[in-house]
Order: C-alpha cells, then sequence, then structure tokens
C-alpha cells in the first residue's frame, strides 16, 4: 500500500490473483529502490476533465476541495494559461496511449485523473479495450452519478466490460451527509451504480480480479460516521462492497478552505521521500500535458505533449515523456533529499498533501436525545 500520509485502508485490502500481486511487487520495488526503469508502472489516463457534481464546495468556499474545480476558479480569475482546459479525450488518442502503455510494459491504467470518468459516452468501450489488452489493473474512480444518470445499468457494464478496481467516492452514509459533501449527486442514483455493480461482480460477470471499493474524503462534515465504523457499517455491510479507504481532506497546492477534519504538519527532506516519480505517471485529456505524480499541475514539472501542439517542435511517446528532464529532476529531488530546500528545492512537493501529515481531529461522538 502506498505510503501517503493522508490514505489509509479500513480492515484488510482483498486478496488478489499471483498476476495482480506480482505486478503490485514492482510497484512496491519502484518505492524501495527509488528505481524508475525505463517505463512507469501505473498511467492515469485523464479521459475527461468535466464533471456533474461540485464536491466540497459551498457559498462560502465556491471553489471546494475538488481540483477540477479549483482550476475552473483560477481559470475564471483570467490565468487561462497556468491551468488546464476542461474536456473529453478523443478515442484515437486514448488507443494511441493504450498501445504505448502495453507496448512499454505498463501493468495498471486507471481511466481518470480530475473529473468524471463514466461521462464519457465511449467509457464501457475503453475498458473493453483495456481489458483486452491484458493490462492486470484496470482502474476508476467514480462518483457513481455521471452517466448513469442516462443509463443505470453503466457500472455493471463497467465491471462485464473487465475493470479491475471500481472505487466509487461516497463520503456519506445516509443522503443528508452525502449531499452536503458532493454537492449536484443523487444519493439514489449512487446507491443503484453499488447495487448493479456489486450484484454483476457477484454473479460472476466481471474479471478474476474485479473489487469494489467505497472512498471517502474524511472531512468535518462526515469525520464522526468514519471514527465511530457507521460508515463501514453502511458500505460494507449493507451495500456489500469489497473494502474501503479513507483519504484525509487535503486541498490542491497554494490553497486553504474550511472542510479538512485534521491538523497538518509539514514534512522535510529527511522524513520523506516521495515514490509517485518512480512508478507513475499522468496523461491530461487533450494530451498536452504529462506529469510525474498525481498532485499538483504546474509546468516545472511538465514531461511534455503526447500530442502536435502549435509552437511546440516535439511531439513525445509516453516513453520520452518518462525519460524527460523534468521527470528526472523531480526524482533526483526525492533520492537526494533535496526537494525541501527552500531554493533548490521543488515549490510543488513543499505545497503537496503528501508531505505533510495530518493528526485527525477527534470528533464529538453523536449522542441520541432520546430517553431510555
Ligand atoms: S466527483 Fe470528483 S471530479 Fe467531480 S466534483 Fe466531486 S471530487 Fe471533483
Ligand atoms: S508534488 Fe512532489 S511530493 Fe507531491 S506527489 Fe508529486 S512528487 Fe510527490
Amino acid at each position: 500500500m502506498s505510503k501517503d500520509p493522508t490514505f489509509r485502508v479500513l480492515g484488510q485490502a482483498p486478496t488478489r490473483s499471483e498476476r495482480y500481486q506480482a505486478y503490485r511487487r514492482e510497484w512496491e520495488r519502484r518505492e524501495a529502490d527509488m528505481d524508475a526503469s525505463d517505463h512507469p508502472v501505473h498511467v492515469d489516463i485523464e479521459t475527461v476533465a468535466v464533471c456533474d457534481l461540485r464536491c466540497g464546495s459551498s457559498e462560502e468556499d465556491p471553489q471546494g476541495f475538488c481540483q477540477i474545480w479549483t482550476h475552473e476558479h483560477i481559470r475564471t480569475q483570467g490565468f487561462d494559461e497556468h491551468t488546464y482546459q476542461r474536456g473529453y479525450m478523443d478515442p484515437v488518442l486514448y488507443g494511441r496511449l493504450l498501445q504505448q502503455c502495453a507496448d512499454m510494459g505498463v501493468s495498471s491504467i486507471k481511466l481518470n485523473y480530475r473529473g468524471e470518468p463514466s461521462l464519457h459516452p465511449r467509457i464501457v468501450s475503453f475498458v473493453r479495450e483495456a481489458a483486452d489488452l491484458g493490462f492486470p489493473d484496470i482502474m476508476m474512480n467514480t462518483n457513481g452519478n455521471g452517466g448513469a444518470r442516462k443509463n443505470p445499468e453503466l457500472f455493471a457494464q463497467l465491471v462485464e466490460a473487465g475493470i479491475t478496481d471500481l472505487m466509487f467516492s461516497v463520503d456519506g452514509c445516509d443522503p443528508e451527509m452525502y449531499l452536503k459533501q458532493r454537492v449536484g449527486g443523487s444519493w439514489e442514483i449512487l446507491l443503484n451504480s453499488v447495487r448493479t455493480a456489486v450484484q454483476a461482480r457477484a454473479e460472476g460477470k466481471g474479471a478474476p480480479d474485479c473489487r469494489i471499493r467505497a472512498s471517502v474524503v474524511r472531512t468535518h462534515i462526515n469525520a464522526e460516521a468514519v471514527d465511530s465504523g457507521r460508515m463501514e457499517e453502511f458500505w460494507r455491510g449493507k451495500m456489500g462492497v469489497d473494502w474501503m479507504s479513507i483519504s484525509e481532506c487535503y486541498f490542491p497546492a497554494g490553497t486553504q478552505h474550511h472542510w479538512k477534519a485534521a491538523h497538518w504538519r509539514q514534512m522535510a527532506a529527511d522524513e520523506f521521500q516521495c515514490s509517485d516519480p518512480f512508478r507513475r505517471m499522468v496523461v491530461t485529456w487533450d494530451g498536452r500535458h504529462t506529469m510525474p505524480c498525481c498532485q499538483g499541475f504546474t509546468l516545472e514539472i511538465d514531461g511534455g505533449p503526447v500530442v502536435r501542439v502549435p509552437n511546440y517542435p516535439l511531439m513525445k511517446s509516453l516513453k520520452e515523456t518518462w525519460a524527460s528532464a523534468n521527470f528526472d529532476r523531480l526524482r533526483r529531488a526525492h533520492r537526494d533529499r533535496t526537494w525541501s530546500d527552500p531554493f533548490a528545492g521543488e515549490a510543488i512537493c513543499r505545497s503537496c498533501a503528501v508531505t505533510k501529515v495530518p493528526t485527525r481531529l477527534a470528533t464529538p461522538q453523536r449522542v441520541s436525545l432520546r430517553a431510555k
């Protein structure tokens, strides 16, 4: 599992096939040896950068904690050049990237970065294409709404297409708690999506390694339900998901908000080395940007475009971006423990959530007002 201090698994992670475990061993080895080899173990392919929800947003804090809306907020301030644009990945680009991943020995792909991947009209065939190429792990984070608003069978179809890690971002275990955090979502659609996916898997229609997870961002709104076990009881006990993970609420680099339910302490390089740049990378939906980790967008760590763009001489392959000077510089900063140096270090790492240790704030337990 990740040594990212903001992430934890509730209970046991599920068991998997030997083929799956072999790829996870390589994932761990990259961290232990700080060795990037000549290709990533995992690639996040951002199939869409649009979303039907506005999680963690409120009138006082309109950009919330979600990266897609933080980027949108930055864009509306007139900083178009400094943030991502929004859109859907061209299926031809997707096919080309997927084939490159297969050819260079990538084991795991995820069909999202920011945004809601089930909104892509080709998402089921995208998963099928990946399954046909034989990746041991095909992952997706979803809000369980998105395309299921129109197609209630969508998540059963994704299971049948061969997804192996389907992760529903739930954040609540009753409609009121859910709606406060997953702004704009439908609790009923989410429940139907989880139920139909769990059922398709139980009927043996999924891949042998298919596992379904409920993920929770722990905030001041749901901390009591997480800490008391109510969240797990609902999703594992009642809805039948295989496992659960909790991430402490953090904020995209440089922003502040009031959703967090933890104190954060900044680490320095003598305490922490990040393994992401040695094993994973991200490609944006338009192919214009590549990144050696999934925590922050900045041109300083951009590996370059994998499509033709005006005024840029090179269209790189994924393998070439993996070997780019920016990716290598970031790896060196972690291998040599210089990332936290205020002058020679990496600003993006200093402002990143994974270089901070959360201490969970105690939450008040619910008291029943009913007389016994
Ligand atoms: S579902 Fe995901 S991408 Fe959409 S607003 Fe929520 S956190 Fe952001
Ligand atoms: S920004 Fe730095 S510390 Fe954060 S995930 Fe990326 S490489 Fe790791």
